[in-house]
């Protein structure tokens, strides 16, 4: 993207700031190998820097950023990386990543082992922020669990699945609103290595976990969490505590099944109304936060019920929209689109946003 488009991105990020606790964005991934093969075409166009536009349904969709196929993974962190900050000031934060399989949510989120995705690359922004405040005293500690079929598994710790022995973890909200996971390993870690140590070890255990489930890995959640506890010297002389948590979250695919598919397999059938509603209730919370609901329904599944004390409220959330840019697939990536459209302001008038463009509001 031209400077000038960066630059508009940024000013409208620092406005959505100081207005909002959401923002959502819209990442692209280049064709792929195999859609190249067949032909497939481009269907998507990034118009400017918040405008999407799907070519063969004239669709138009706006998000507060997007990020086309030629945007590196520096590119997608460099707009998101002041919430290290945010999570230092106290604030929580949830990050999220929803699209269909294949789409690039896990690429985005946790990358490959070539590149780090953004979780990573928040380690490192983390720990560099810990550093500019030698006199407070920094703990930080990473958990990760998988949320299968709405049984949530604790990924650092070694899984016995004979016989499913294993109790799933439960979840309490204590009485001062923060959720507590009864059981889960947190590892604490003195470095950005360390941390990512942490969750190298969370992402092995995952497939343990997923072939003795028999779970198909695009079927489940996973949750990296980052607890950042500031033990601060105050003005008056006495230590005060601030604590936050930052998750990292890598969601199943927002596909619907094929027919065949839930006809013929009784497990897929399982899994497949278990994402729907999951994601159903994370789309209902984040409409609600971004509507400025005064009811937020976290209580309808286990996934927003552990996301509760970090989505909403004084916490910070961003989502990203992943797509797949082919032609092939686009039916499924238009729904997803569109579902994904529930998380926006209410905009498009123009005393809303500085930039909001002066064209008629996209269908809903
Ligand atoms: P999902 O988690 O949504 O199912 P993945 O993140 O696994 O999808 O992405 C599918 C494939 O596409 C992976 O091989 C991934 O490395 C690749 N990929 C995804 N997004 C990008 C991107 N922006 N640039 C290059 N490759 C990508
Ligand atoms: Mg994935």
């Amino acid at each position: 993207l031209a400077r000038s488009e960066q630059h508009r991105r940024r000013l409208h990020n620092l406005y959505q700031d100081l207005k909002g606790q959401l923002r959502v964005y819209c990442r692209v991934r280049p064709l792929n190998a195999k859609e190249k093969r067949i032909g497939d075409k481009e269907a998507m166009r990034v118009v400017d820097g918040t405008t999407l536009e799907v070519r063969s349904t004239g669709d138009i969709f706006e998000f507060d950023g997007i990020f086309g196929s030629s945007e590196s993974q520096a590119d997608v962190f460099e707009d998101c990386s002041d919430l290290a900050q945010s999570a230092m000031d106290g604030q929580s934060v949830t990050v999220f990543c929803y699209g269909i399989t294949g789409a690039g949510k896990t690429y985005t989120m946790y990358g490959t082992p070539e590149e780090d995705g953004l979780a990573q690359r928040m380690f490192g922004e983390l720990f560099a922020q810990v550093d500019t405040i030698p006199q407070a005293n920094v703990t930080i500690m990473g958990s990760m669990m998988e949320l299968y079929n709405n049984y949530l598994v604790d990924l650092l710790r070694p899984i016995d699945w004979q016989g499913r022995q294993n109790p799933p973890l439960s979840l309490k909200l204590d009485k001062s609103g923060t959720v507590q996971v009864e059981g889960l390993a947190r590892e604490p870690a003195k470095d950005p290595e360390e941390l990512k140590a942490v969750f190298q070890r969370g992402l092995e255990q995952r497939s343990v976990a997923e072939n003795a489930m028999n779970a198909e890995s695009s079927r489940s959640h996973v949750i990296f969490t980052v607890f950042l506890t500031q033990d601060v010297i105050s003005q008056q002389g006495g230590v005060e505590r601030i604590t936050s948590k930052l998750h990292f979250c890598d969601l199943g695919g927002c596909e619907r099944l094929k027919k065949t598919e839930v006809e013929q397999d009784r497990d897929r059938r399982l899994e497949a109304i278990e994402i729907n509603k999951s994601l159903s209730a994370l789309g209902d919370v984040i409409e609600a936060i971004a509507k400025k609901r005064k009811y937020i329904p976290y209580r309808n599944h286990k996934l927003t019920q552990l996301l509760q004390d970090a989505l909403g409220g004084n916490a910070k959330a961003l989502m990203y929209v992943n797509c797949s840019p082919a032609q092939s697939s686009i039916k499924e990536t238009v729904t997803a689109l569109k579902l994904a459209n529930r998380a926006k302001r209410i905009v498009n008038q123009p005393w809303e946003s500085p930039t909001s463009p002066r064209r008629p509001a996209p269908e809903r």
